[in-house]
């Protein structure tokens, strides 16, 4: 059965480029009734911290990325952090000594930079002068404590390494260039290649998915498997994630964590979908794909080594198709730190829902982020911390003065007749008949009204809000109004 891992170094917070990954891997694994498995990749010491894991882990949980094997969860091929794994290195590395695919090395930091800098431009690589030790010699210099990293062997003559990439289809590296790479450094430490290729032979991994950065790392990982004598997995390599500018995403592009798309009001939805469209298509043209699709429809043939663009309009554009195909509890709960900034209380909210719900198509029609509420609701909060939009009172109620009051005092009437059922279309028909008799265009009865009202003259739909106000609070704003 299929089995892909997702494995992150801790190194920093889950970035776009990352995630794209994540969800290649999850979505393949469903697709395949296979696995799939998060690995954390934490042996830099000096890099890596609890703290980023635990954000990593926050953010797939909140993109709602399950894993079937990982930190937290468990599974029979654990630990899945690096850090709690060096047994398996250690025991990988004496297989390597019993089929004499290794060498120790005793050369200093100091020899190998005079090396490499007498080399210069024409150096390639270790010139395996430990390599050609006796075994004798080696084993007196380990016996009496010299420090040494264990090297790998490569191969004389071998020819060059292939591999059929998922996305990039075959693949050849000459092997004569390839260094004798240190795969145990002097403190016993496995090197990052050497780690991976233990991990995901150990994990029985099937599939490694992963970005193109590390496809210059992969004929040397398929050395380790040849000298291990294991068979390498399939791998296939995601393109580049480019700004709209053509260049590497990257903070000059704005955010670039999933933490900072969900703290700008992204739904969890719109980033696996926008994410998953980013070098993989269902169709070349389907741009709205729920998850369950995904789930059902990934495959690795229709992801493109074309590099993918980061389009911020489009991904904006789906958040609000995302938005709006929400129902409107879910919106309270998903919006509801943004609600609580315009004004809302955690309590207000837990107490009565139904009219929070109320708030959702005020703003769904035309909301492209959650952070909306809390830029365009606070005057459904009135309070100390709201104030009226200076502009808006100065064009609308001042520049009109009387017509203004003239228009407001109209509508306060009508809204303070209390054999008037308090409902928008109603109350909102009887201002508007007022108009004519009143000589007052339908704009200037009802701007007045809504600066008063919700503090600007760009507010959501007016007698909509105002049904879910207070009749005695809407006069009373009215009231401090009027000139
Ligand atoms: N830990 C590596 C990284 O964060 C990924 C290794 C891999 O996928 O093989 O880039």
């Amino acid at each position: 059965t299929v089995r892909v891992r997702f494995a992150p170094s801790p190194t920093g917070k889950l970035h776009i480029g990352g995630a794209r990954t994540a969800i290649y891997n999850w979505a393949f694994a469903r697709a395949m009734g296979g696995k799939f498995i998060l690995r954390i990749e934490d042996t830099d010491p000096e890099r890596s911290t609890e703290e980023n894991t635990q954000i990593i882990l926050r953010a797939m949980r909140w993109l709602g990325l399950d894993w079937d094997e990982g930190p937290e969860v468990g599974g029979e091929f654990g630990p899945y952090h690096q850090t709690e794994r060096f047994d398996t290195y250690a025991a990988a590395l004496e297989t390597l000594k019993e089929r004499g695919a290794v060498y120790p090395c005793f050369c200093t930091k100091e020899e190998l930079d005079a090396k490499r800098e007498a080399a210069g431009e024409s150096y390639a690589g270790y010139d395996r002068t430990c390599r050609n030790l006796s075994a004798e010699e080696a084993q007196a210099r380990i016996a009496a404590g010299e420090p040494h990293v264990w090297r790998l062997k490569v191969p004389e003559n071998h020819g060059p390494i292939e591999f059929d990439d998922a996305v990039y289809g075959h693949m050849s590296f000459p092997a004569d260039v390839m260094d004798d790479m240190i795969l145990v450094r002097t403190d016993g430490t496995p090197t990052y290649n050497f780690a991976v290729v233990c991990d995901d032979a150990n994990m029985q991994i099937t599939h490694v998915i992963r970005g193109d950065d590390h496809l210059s790392n992969t004929p040397r990982q398929i050395l380790i498997y040849e000298a291990l004598g294991l068979e390498a997995p399939t791998f296939a390599h995601l393109s580049m994630i480019l700004g709209a500018d053509g260049k590497k995403l990257s903070k000059r592009h704005g955010a670039t964590s999933v933490e900072e798309y969900k703290a700008q009001g992204f739904l969890p939805d719109t980033m696996v979908n926008f994410l998953a469209l980013l070098g993989w298509s269902l169709d070349g043209e389907t741009t709205i794909i729920s998850r369950d699709v995904l789930c059902e429809k990934f495959s690795l043939d229709r992801i493109t080594k074309k590099d993918a663009v980061f389009d911020e309009t489009k991904l904006e554009w789906m958040n609000g198709q995302y938005i709006k195909a929400m129902n409107p509890a879910q919106w309270v709960e998903l919006s509801r730190p943004w609600l609580i900034e315009a004004g809302a209380t955690a309590e207000d909210i837990d107490a009565r829902p139904e009219w929070y719900a109320k708030l959702y198509p005020l703003l769904a029609e035309r909301e492209t982020s959650l952070t909306d509420a809390a830029e365009k609701l606070p005057y459904m909060f009135w309070g100390a911390n709201v104030t009226l939009d200076e502009k808006s009172v100065n064009k609308v109620l001042k520049k009109e003065g009387a017509r203004a009051d003239e228009a407001l005092r109209a509508c306060r009437d009508i809204l303070a007749d209390e054999s008037r059922a308090w409902e928008c279309e109603g109350l909102q028909q009887a201002c508007r008949d007022l108009c004519e008799p009143m000589e007052i265009k339908p704009k200037n009865m009802f701007q007045p009204l809504r600066v008063a009202v919700c503090g600007n003259m760009v507010s959501p739909p007016l007698f909509e809000s105002i049904e879910l106000m207070e009749r005695a609070d809407v006069l009373a704003r009215i009231d401090a109004t009027m000139n």
